[in-house]
């Protein structure tokens, strides 16, 4: 095996592969994806590294991410919130399809997997208790509690929602911000490092806001993990229905 490799790196040498786009061959810098930037957009590679969001520019970070402090320290999720996550998130939330729990959890597993992440327990983003009852579940808590029971963490309800909110989805960034300020209340003792899940991730504000209260309680290490992350596209480009979707 060793002898292949020195084999391998002589031929890297000679010829090396890395100079040119393997898609369309045009020069670029090499990168260890031998993709030019273009190419690399294309196959969905591009996801913002603190959110794990599809991202639109060529930086690390999506505008979102690089624009409003963050204090979750990675989120990741499994899918794109698109056609087929749509009407599975939807018929969870508002169809009491709560035997898509099991499922979607599947896929959210597989993307902690792949994760570095060492958790000490598991929590989920609350709904006010008003909320909750009127719909019957708080579809991330179900999420939570069969990630548990997959994984070596506990699940604690460490967050309270104390205020009602207006639907995130109709705001704009600052609206978002001030409509989640002092929203979410932490309880009972804080462990160090926790992961937080949801359904959806839109833009991140309600996780960075349950992760800023966590670790004003005292929490050192915020991961977040949901089934669907909503991507950021270029705004000339999404379509009116898209919009209309996200907003309902
Ligand atoms: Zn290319
Ligand atoms: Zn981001």
């Amino acid at each position: 095996m060793k002898k292949r490799r020195v084999i391998n790196e002589i031929i890297q040498l000679l010829y090396p592969d890395d100079i040119k786009c393997i898609v369309c061959g045009r020069e670029i810098h090499p990168n260890r994806y031998g993709l030019c930037s273009e190419c690399k957009l294309d196959i969905n590679v591009n996801y913002c590294i603190r959110c794990g969001r599809h991202k639109v520019g060529m930086g690390d970070h999506c505008d979102e991410c690089s624009q409003t402090p963050v204090y979750f320290d990675e989120a990741r999720s499994a899918v794109n919130y698109d056609t087929v996550a749509k009407d599975v998130v939807h018929r969870l939330k508002y169809g009491g399809a709560r035997y898509l729990v099991k499922p979607i959890t599947q896929f959210m597993l597989d993307v902690l997997l792949l994760s570095d992440w060492s958790v000490d327990c598991v929590t989920f983003v609350p709904m006010h208790k008003k909320r909750e009852r009127k719909r019957g579940y708080n579809q991330a808590k179900l999420i939570a509690f069969e990630l548990c029971d997959h994984i070596d963490a506990p699940c604690y309800a460490l967050l309270e929602k104390s205020a009602e909110t207006v639907n995130q989805a109709k705001l704009d960034r600052t609206e978002r911000l001030e409509n989640l300020n002092g929203a979410f209340k932490a309880t009972g003792d804080m462990p160090e490092r926790i992961l937080l899940v949801d359904d959806v991730m839109t833009t991140g504000a309600t996780l960075n806001e349950c992760a800023r209260t966590l670790k004003k309680a005292g929490a050192k290490t915020v991961y977040a993990l949901t089934f669907a992350s909503v991507p950021e596209r270029p705004l000339l480009d999404t379509p009116q229905t898209d919009i209309a979707l996200f907003r309902r």
